[in-house]
């Protein structure tokens, strides 16, 4: 197998010249041109030759041919067409990568573990499009697809969101959603000129290791997660005002306020002063 040779400015150039690529921003493409950075992202992500890798935009197959090289079988998703023609070339040498161009939003992933790693827990890596972070990672872990890491590029804040605690600015829906799931790490920060076009924004590689069990334990995971979200759609307001206001809450304002009260929490307590464990308890007051 030839070692990757796309990770820096000239051959990547070489090949969108090649190829006359036009960058599609609608796409959120910024392709890694950075062999330090590239070679952390598969550290990061502790690739074998027993593991099935799932990356989401190969781009031009930068990453992919790091991720061939470390790994048993790698199927890569990437929604531009423009780029197949480019993947078919720079992959031509590598006999256990398979390319799907569709939108990975409308990809069955379990089906794919299923048949290509026997239903056991894959291993996702992309330097995600920006556009879809949330939606990409919320699908995987939501769908209970059978995962056991996700490392990704993200966007810095958002990497930053990911892994916080209560009492800080940064800490809302997500962090909670994440911190469900799995255990956040940020791996390595990342700058602008390590990408070709740069985006705009600063970068961070973040693993998202699965939880063999979840931290919390609730009796309706999905009444769980919408106290979440209708807590931090007002961040302003206090919990109970938020929990009214919900449109997919049903709640009375003395239910709220027994629960709230039954939980031990202040009045005039708001959602984002609340920890995973208290949205598992009030959860289970809701439903006494
Ligand atoms: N992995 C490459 C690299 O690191 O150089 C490219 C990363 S670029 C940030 C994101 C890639 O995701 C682009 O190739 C883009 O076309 C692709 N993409 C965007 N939306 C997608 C979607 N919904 N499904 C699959 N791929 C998508």
């Amino acid at each position: 197998m030839t070692a990757p040779y796309l990770g820096n400015p000239k051959r990547t150039i070489e090949v969108l010249q090649k190829y006359e690529f036009v960058f599609q921003k609608k796409f959120g493409q910024n392709f890694l041109i950075d062999t330090h950075v590239l070679d952390k992202i598969i550290n990061a992500a502790d690739i074998t030759k027993d593991d099935f890798v799932l990356e989401i935009g190969p781009g031009i197959g930068t990453m992919t041919q790091y991720l061939a090289c470390a790994a048993r079988e790698v199927y890569a998703v990437e929604i531009d067409k423009a780029l197949i023609p480019i993947l078919e070339d720079t992959l031509s040498d590598y006999s256990n990568v398979t390319v799907l161009n569709e939108d990975i939003l409308k990809v069955d992933i379990r089906k794919l573990a299923e048949e290509h790693n026997q239903g056991k827990p894959i291993k996702v890596v992309a330097n995600l499009p920006y556009y879809i972070t949330t939606p990409i990672i919320m699908g995987l872990f939501e769908g209970h697809v059978p995962i056991e890491s996700i490392t990704v590029m993200v966007q810095k804040e958002v990497a930053d969101r990911m892994q916080v605690g209560p009492g800080t600015k940064d800490y809302g829906a997500l962090s909670l959603a994440v911190q469900y799931y799995a255990e956040p790490y940020i791996v390595a920060n990342v700058p602008p000129n390590c990408f070709m076009p740069r985006p705009k924004v600063g970068s961070a590689v973040i693993r998202l290791t699965r939880h063999k069990e979840a931290p919390v334990k609730t009796v309706d995971e999905k009444l769980m997660f919408r106290l979440i979200r209708a807590s931090f759609n007002q961040r302003r307001k206090t919990l109970a005002n938020s929990l009214k206001n919900s449109p997919e809450l049903s709640f009375t304002k003395e239910e709220i306020q027994d629960a709230i009260a039954a939980c031990g929490f202040k009045e005039g307590v708001r959602g984002e002063a609340l920890t995973l464990a208290d949205f598992a308890a009030l959860t289970d007051e809701f439903k006494k």
